[in-house]
């Protein structure tokens, strides 16, 4: 009997530490072990958090079509993008990056306050702001004893300057710079308040990479486009391809050079003209969280 006891004693101790590392919020009374998993149900209910792989293959088939931004914002570039959005009635998604709007990031201040104006105009425009990590560090190969340190700086730095923009969807996106992830990311992300908001890491259906034959172009994606020389004629071919084959998606695009602008509204321009697709927000893509 006395063993007994002992067994449930450590089993409880055992069990309670484990709780309290989980959420320091709770203090080990039965109330807020309730509500340590009364928030893990929550969690499970709506499903968001971020998830160990990256999510993929979003949205194909429907002809519906979201438009994802990476890597700016970029004074000079994003705003033309704005102003076609603007002119086409279409919301998109910007994954910005939290260095380019931080005030104490080192960066020229004139263009982090051009940033930021950025940042304003697309929530005044109705347009999703996004995550994209802080320096577009690669995640996947975050390593060494400071890696939970360096990924939280990554994710959740960026996060803490972003969310004053982040008002046009009750959703928190993230999509990993490269797509590269690790599982240990999702983990270290997910046991802080942060996680329960967040979608992610999210890839994309369209413009993730380049394949062409001597004949074809079968796939393109904007900065391999202009680091190979492409013309935007052709680079458009290959985003036109995918989405065909595809039936729609979401397609990802860059806001760092001027090339990408025309080829953003040369796309527009061609689905704008077919009448069995329509762009979407990314807000009415019902991810498969599996
Ligand atoms: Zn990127």
């Amino acid at each position: 009997m006395k063993s007994l006891l002992l067994i449930l004693f450590f089993f409880n101790v055992t069990y309670l530490t484990e709780v309290k590392a989980h959420d320091k919020r709770t203090d080990g009374s039965p109330e807020s072990i309730y509500s340590y998993y009364a928030n893990l149900v929550e969690k499970t209910h709506h499903q968001k958090d971020l998830r160990r792989r990256n999510m993929e293959n979003l949205h194909q088939g429907k002809k519906e079509l979201i438009i994802t931004i990476d890597d700016g914002p970029t004074p000079g570039v994003t705003d033309k993008i704005l102003d076609i959005l603007r002119d086409n009635n279409i919301q998109a998604a910007f994954f910005v990056l939290g260095h380019k709007i931080d005030i104490n990031g080192g960066l020229n201040q004139n263009t982090v306050r051009k940033n930021r104006a950025l940042l304003q105009r697309m929530v005044n425009e109705g347009h999703i702001v996004a995550n994209h990590s802080m320096q577009h560090k690669n995640i996947g190969d975050i390593s060494g004893i400071f890696k939970k340190k360096k990924i939280k700086e990554a994710i959740i730095d960026a996060h803490d300057l972003m969310e004053p923009f982040m008002v046009n969807s009750t959703k928190w996106y993230f999509r990993a710079p490269y797509g590269s992830w690790q599982s240990r990311a999702a983990e270290i992300i997910n046991d802080t308040p942060y996680g329960n908001n967040y979608y992610g890491p999210l890839l994309w259906d369209i413009g993730g990479s380049m394949e062409a034959s001597m004949f074809k172009v079968r796939r393109a994606a904007d900065w391999g486009c202009w680091s190979k020389g492409w013309s935007v004629r052709k680079c458009l071919k290959g985003y036109v391809n995918e989405t065909n084959e595809k039936k729609g998606g979401v397609i990802l695009f860059h806001d760092l050079r001027s090339k990408s602008v025309e080829l953003i509204d040369r796309y527009i321009k061609e689905y704008k003209s077919k009448a069995d697709y329509k762009f979407v927000s990314l807000d009415d893509v019902k991810i498969d969280l599996r």
